[in-house]
């Protein structure tokens, strides 16, 4: 199968052609077509799968589709939380990648580290946030941030993110969220608890494993 068959718009397929890919993953094959009809998914794959453009290249060619004009709002359309601030900033640096010809705009926000400028890009506006829980938590309670408009959220590194002591960041940070919206869940394995949190937000969540 090659990017075009996976209907992908032309701005993104010269992006991952740039990037040097020449085919999809299977990961990729499997997952974006059901992300891009807008399906909620979880997707257990391990990390150098090419699972980040799996959800990366469909929700950008979402939020592509819809946009008219240069941007200047301050909706955050998609948002992506992340267990660590090196996956987070990975993240980021792969939509950057995927997304440069368009002219939707994303930042990566973590803890550990100054919140001002971070407060400065959010208050110029951005399309898509990647963020670590706490300090996305942090800026949502300084209303920098607002999360009324998310349309697709990511949560990525699931099992990681439970490991770690998320769980009830993340179940905030859901529904902070517009009900109205896609969930993709991404882990590396399904554990019971990674089971239990997706049959408590997804709705009739398709499933893929590579
Ligand atoms: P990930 O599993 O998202 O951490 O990706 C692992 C690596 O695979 C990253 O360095 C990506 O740049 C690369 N990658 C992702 N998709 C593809 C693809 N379709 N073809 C070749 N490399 C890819």
């Amino acid at each position: 199968m090659s990017f075009k068959e996976l209907k992908l718009n032309k701005a993104i397929l010269k992006a991952v052609a740039n990037a040097g890919y020449n085919n999809p993953t299977l990961v990729q094959e499997l997952t974006i077509p059901l992300v891009l009809n807008k399906k909620d998914v979880i997707t257990s794959a391990q990390t150098g799968t090419g699972k980040t453009a799996a959800f990366a290249l469909p929700i950008l060619q979402l939020l592509f589709d819809k946009q008219d004009a240069p941007k200047k709002g301050k909706k955050i359309k998609a948002l992506i939380i992340s267990p660590t601030r090196e996956l987070a900033i990975q993240i980021n640096n792969n939509f950057k990648t995927y997304g440069k010809n368009t002219n939707l705009r994303s930042t990566v926000i973590f803890g550990g580290t100054s919140i001002e400028p971070q407060k400065d890009i959010l208050n110029k506006g951005v399309d898509i946030v990647i963020a670590t829980p706490g300090r996305l938590l942090d800026l949502h309670k300084q209303d920098v941030i607002n999360l009324d408009y998310v349309e697709t959220l990511v949560i990525d590194e699931a099992d990681l993110m439970l490991d770690m002591g998320f769980i009830d960041d993340v179940k905030k940070i859901e529904r902070l969220c517009t009900k109205e919206k896609q969930i993709l869940l991404f882990s590396a394995t399904i554990p019971y608890k990674v089971e239990q949190l997706a049959s408590s937000i997804l709705k009739s969540p398709e499933r893929v494993d590579v």
